[in-house]
């Protein structure tokens, strides 16, 4: 309760005492906890839904001479820059040491592979890793090769360096998030009010969704990317997207962006919109309408203390919601975005497919959904701007497109 406003929930018609007696206020159904979902290798960006393909392996690097706290390098291109990020691990001894081994890695790296334009380093604790989705690093860091000196003065004299982040250690406690696919937007309660299945079929702002524009008239459609930031994909596909011109709004998992503070900033200053989607990535319908509040509140909580603007828009993982869903994202001033264009590109459908999916539903007024950390998507991207801006389209934010 300490951290949902309890007007909100007057706001919302609950009963305190149901919600302190630890009752949902939504009928809670049975669902699959993160608890039945195998645990995810370290250093596999993403989860692998059954029946479909494996994600393409990423490419590692084997530091020389090996410094026994890293676990793994991986990189990856993006046709113009290559990104490296570094996991790394300490013991309880060595996390007073932390500044000194980030420059050796960061520096080992860049030896490893002299074309990186960029190491990102995630340093864990040894006894609580369990891989980019298990609990937060004790320190990130983001060190563009043109910036490599100023991480070594931060590292040696301790002058103020802007793209890293040490775990202040008073962040909201650990929760698996659920490894949920967006797949078609399910409305969990069973029931749809007519002003839902209003803004389904017509498009437009309604009662605080939106599933597409209005407008079908402009070639104009929004580009998402969910589950952002990702210390690896992030830079890659910001580059992206930069050289194309195109700006895009990135739903962000709350506990990511407090942990890469600097690609959310990196996002702003391009332009980008930051949107909500949720703290740990937890489907919400099953959630406590307190619990339900606090994982939005508290996604808006660390994105707005990067940003230091109101966050406009919020997508629920899986695209699951009901009526208790909604009604926390309006009571919150958040517009729930959902989609019309979803090519599965977390399925690794494969290249060529992924992209006929893209080129095909492309529609005036659309919403595409992508996620920042498929290596398909960033296989195709560049190809599928392209096509869109020959055939006359203009992607842009969610907030871009005409009278939505
Ligand atoms: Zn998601």
């Amino acid at each position: 309760m300490a951290r949902v406003n309890k007007a909100l929930l007057v706001c919302l018609g609950l009963s305190l005492g149901a919600l302190s007696s630890g009752q949902s206020v939504a009928q809670a159904r049975p669902v699959a906890g993160p608890a039945s979902v195998p645990a995810l290798p370290p250093g596999q960006v993403q989860p692998v839904a059954p029946g479909t393909r494996a994600a393409r392996a990423v490419p590692t690097l084997t530091l020389s001479p090996a410094i026994p706290q890293v676990r793994q390098v991986q990189y990856l291109g993006n046709g113009f820059i290559e990104v490296a990020h570094a996991i790394v691990t300490v013991n309880p001894a060595e996390r007073m040491k932390l500044r000194a081994l980030a420059q050796q890695v960061v520096a080992a790296t860049f030896a490893a592979r002299p074309r990186l334009n960029e190491v990102d380093i995630s340093i864990y604790s040894a006894e609580t890793y369990a891989g980019f989705g298990g609990p937060l690093p004790l320190m990130t860091a983001s060190v563009p090769r043109s910036r490599e000196q100023d991480f070594d003065l931060w590292v040696t004299d301790r002058v103020p360096y802007d793209r890293v982040w040490v775990n202040p250690g008073h962040l909201p406690a650990y929760e698996a998030p659920d490894r949920v696919r967006e797949a078609v937007p399910k409305v969990t309660l069973g029931h749809e009010t007519s002003l839902e299945n209003q803004a389904r079929r017509e498009g437009g702002l309604l009662g605080g969704l939106l599933f597409h524009s209005k407008n079908a008239s402009s070639p104009v459609a929004a580009l998402t990317f969910d589950d952002a930031p990702h210390p690896m994909y992030e830079p890659l596909l910001l580059d992206l997207l930069r050289r194309a011109g195109v700006r895009a709004t990135f739903f962000v998992i709350g506990r990511n962006a407090a942990a890469y503070p600097y690609f959310i900033r990196d996002m702003t200053e391009s332009g980008h919109e930051v949107g909500n989607h949720t703290y740990h990535h937890l489907r919400l319908p099953p959630l406590t309408s307190v619990k339900m509040l606090d994982e939005i509140q508290q996604a808006n909580a660390a994105i707005e203390r990067i940003t230091g603007e109101p966050v406009k828009y919020f997508r629920p993982p899986g695209g699951e919601y009901d009526a208790q869903v909604l009604a926390a994202a309006r009571v919150l001033g958040l517009t729930t975005v959902f989609w019309t264009d979803d090519p599965g590109d977390f399925q690794n459908p494969g290249d060529a497919l992924l992209e006929s999916r893209l080129r095909t539903k492309l529609r005036p007024g659309g919403i595409v959904l992508l996620h920042d950390n498929a290596s398909e998507m960033l296989s195709i991207l560049q190809s599928f701007l392209r096509t869109a801006r020959y055939r006359g389209f203009t992607l842009t934010t969610v907030g871009g497109l005409p009278k939505y």
